[in-house]
């Protein structure tokens, strides 16, 4: 194909005309301007768009309550009780999890926390736990707060993986190498399988296998991998992951968060655990024994009775990736998408002072793009960019991130984006 025409508005449509997957873009309501347009809307890193079938199923949960009252738990259209499992199937097959391994229960953070309480059990010499220094300041604060739970400066406790270049990108083999070296100190290494702000993908597998060899037990916040990457988080052997549902899964503001334990861990019995009656084997739960006996797996960390309305938003949604065949076919358009991205803005930006920091192998990325701005005009062209239509996100203190879904966005938008960017010098 002759270059030049690449580049041109006309290829982007085309490839929207040719992309299977172009149809689910009206699956999804996509916010209108104040001039009735589409936005250019690239958050669903952030928070993913509302797809138009969410309101039907919380509506039908709202219709199952006034008609049924307290009957609903066991005569709604999709009984309350049960309900979490309704979502295990699609969840676990989004992760690559067993049925067994995966549960939709709580937030995230919550969630850290309670998988920590198991997972990272410091004593003698190995108390330490390993996470990227540029981490969500959420697993930071945790992870902190959970070596000075069980009496550790966290100072020390607390190893944060840098690059030894500055870059913001940590080299695979610097995390091998941090492993190498800190191995037998490390209790539990807690990664960002897709890290939030550089949108860098970790060799998940690699990591786990040399963390494995040093005697660390290994866990992932896929905040940004659920939804984003086709994960395989049983073959990789990971001990432990969890990740919220409102970014690239789009169930909605505060969504629920999915946990995964791997089937060796299923019936662990030296696993300390936080109990409540939701973990409790269902046979005898509404007997309420007193001596806790946990279901086998990954529910049986649940707690409490699950919020329903939040549950059927979150069906919606892993409904639309059903019908789209998976993270596959998802995660092979968003190659092409955000390779399409990487490309034009390597092609139109003649501004120096704009530097993509995602790694471009598309091995080491998800579908975000973290451009920096490296001449303190960041924020106005930020605010330049969101006068003009597109929903992005700014990180301080210099970074734009635009992460083009395959779900709802298109070639198109990619094109119009980057044009927009070379207009805002
Ligand atoms: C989005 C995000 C969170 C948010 O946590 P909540 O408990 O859902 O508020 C935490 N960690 C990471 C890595 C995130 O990307």
């Amino acid at each position: 194909m002759n270059n030049a025409h690449r580049f041109e508005r006309s290829e982007a449509l085309r490839m929207d005309q040719s992309d299977p997957l172009a149809r689910f873009r009206n699956e999804f309501h996509i916010p209108q301007t104040a001039t009735g347009k589409d936005h250019l809307y690239f958050c669903g890193n952030s928070l993913g768009l509302q797809p138009k079938r969410t309101k039907a199923f919380v509506e039908a949960e709202l219709s199952d309550w006034a008609k049924l009252g307290v009957e609903g738990h066991v005569h709604a259209r999709h009984p309350w009780m049960p309900y979490h499992e309704f979502l295990t199937k699609p969840m676990a097959s989004l992760v690559g999890g067993l049925e067994h391994e995966v549960v939709v229960m709580n937030s995230l953070t919550v969630n850290l926390h309670l998988l920590m309480v198991s997972f990272y059990r410091p004593s003698g010499k190995r108390f330490k736990i390993l996470i990227e220094a540029d981490a969500f300041p959420s697993d930071k604060y945790a992870v902190a707060s959970q070596a000075a739970f069980h009496g550790y400066d966290p100072q020390e406790a607390i190893i944060e993986l840098k690059s030894k270049s500055g870059h913001p990108v940590i080299p695979h083999e610097e995390v091998l190498e941090a492993l190498d070296r800190e191995g037998e100190s490390i209790a539990l290494v807690l990664l960002g399988g897709v890290n939030y702000y550089t949108g860098q993908v970790f060799d998940m597998q690699a990591i786990t296998q040399a963390a494995h060899t040093k005697g660390c037990v290994v866990g992932f916040d896929l905040a940004h991998g659920a939804g984003n990457l086709d994960l395989r988080l049983h073959d990789w052997n990971v001990d432990f992951a969890c990740w919220c549902s409102y970014k690239y899964l789009n169930s909605g503001p505060g969504g629920l968060s999915g946990i995964f334990v791997h089937e060796r861990h299923a019936d662990s019995k030296d696993l300390p655990r936080f109990q409540g009656w939701w973990g409790h084997d269902k046979a005898t739960r509404f007997k309420m024994p007193s001596q806790f006996i946990p279901l086998k797996g990954a529910e049986g960390w649940q707690l409490s009775n699950p919020p329903i309305l939040a549950m059927a938003a979150l069906r919606a949604s892993l409904e639309v990736f059903v019908e789209a065949g998976g993270m596959q076919p998802l995660r092979r358009k968003s190659e092409l998408l955000t390779g399409y991205l990487l490309e034009l803005l390597q092609q139109r930006n003649d501004n120096a002072s704009l530097r993509v920091i995602t790694p471009s192998d598309p091995l080491q990325r998800g579908c975000q793009v973290s451009i920096q701005n490296l001449d303190g005009k960041g924020k106005q062209r930020f605010e330049r960019l969101t006068d003009a239509g597109v929903i992005a996100d700014w990180r301080e203190p210099d970074v734009i991130r635009v992460a083009p879904v395959p779900l709802y966005n298109r070639f198109v938008d990619v094109w119009d984006f980057v044009e927009l960017m070379s207009e805002v010098h």
